[in-house]
């Protein structure tokens, strides 16, 4: 499979899960690289922006911002390997997160099925456009949807996917996590939530910020919309543990 690359190594290690259901819970996280989106304020965008594309990001214009070359951040590594490195961690729960994890889901049942039989609790992080196979769905005990919006750049053929909204919002294992910019934003999430019948329980609020700053000022006005709708807030714990590093 390929994971992103990160100081010469396979992007796999040991953390607190810093978003949504499971915020706070220590895990190990697993970085599959390539996406099929590309949000504008995406903060993996190492795991896609490669050169000659010709997507948008918000770190285009500043010093030192250049897209990356796909060979130097990939590493093709196989299941056993991802297993014996995830076993160097004492904790089982494990995130399959990245760029976008369902991308390669054949090479991944083989690793989830290994962390399945070994006992493992296994999340995937997904932007909701991928429909799991049954193989696969069937050894996933969590799945953190990330649908994205308009503030992401992607247009709505790309990223609203309805069969696949269907099935994430069928599935007992989904909770929703949507990113907000602007308290307008809420207006598409309410849609969606309307049109794919999710309870607000299972919706999560994120503010969009990478540093901690920028989500403590959203964070104000955020909760009140939570507390009107009943829906969760989520902070980003790990941006204000670590700051907007790569790896922790
Ligand atoms: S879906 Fe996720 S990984 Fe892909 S571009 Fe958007 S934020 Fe980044």
């Amino acid at each position: 499979m390929k994971l992103a690359k990160l100081n010469g190594r396979p992007e796999i290690f040991y953390s607190i899960q810093g978003e949504g259901k499971s915020m706070g819970k220590p895990a190990i996280f697993v970085r599959t690289s390539l996406c099929n989106l590309h949000c504008v304020w995406c903060d993996t965008d190492y795991t896609w922006n490669w050169e000659k594309t010709p997507f948008k990001h918000v770190n285009d214009n500043k010093a030192g911002y250049s897209k990356y070359k796909k060979e130097e951040w990939i590493v093709e590594i196989d299941a056993d390997e991802v297993l014996s490195k995830i076993k160097e961690h004492p904790c089982k729960r494990v995130i399959l997160t990245g760029g976008e994890p369902l991308m390669q889901q054949k090479e991944l049942t083989i690793l989830a099925q290994l962390l399945h039989d070994d006992g493992y609790f296994i999340e995937v992080e997904t932007n909701g456009t991928l429909k799991p196979a049954p193989d696969f769905d069937s050894i996933i005990n969590q799945y953190n949807v990330s649908p994205k919006l308009s503030n992401s750049d992607n247009s709505v053929q790309l990223r609203e996917k309805e069969d696949v909204y269907k099935f994430f919002s069928k599935s007992d294992k989904s909770s929703f996590k949507f990113v907000i910019d602007d308290p307008k934003d809420l207006d598409e999430v309410t849609n969606l939530i309307s049109k794919y019948n999710i309870h607000p329980s299972d919706v999560y609020l994120m503010p969009q910020g990478t540093n901690g700053a920028a989500l403590n000022q959203k964070q104000q006005w955020l909760i009140e919309i939570c507390k009107k709708h009943g829906y969760n807030y989520t902070d980003r714990l790990h941006i204000h543990i670590y700051g907007d590093k790569r790896g922790v």
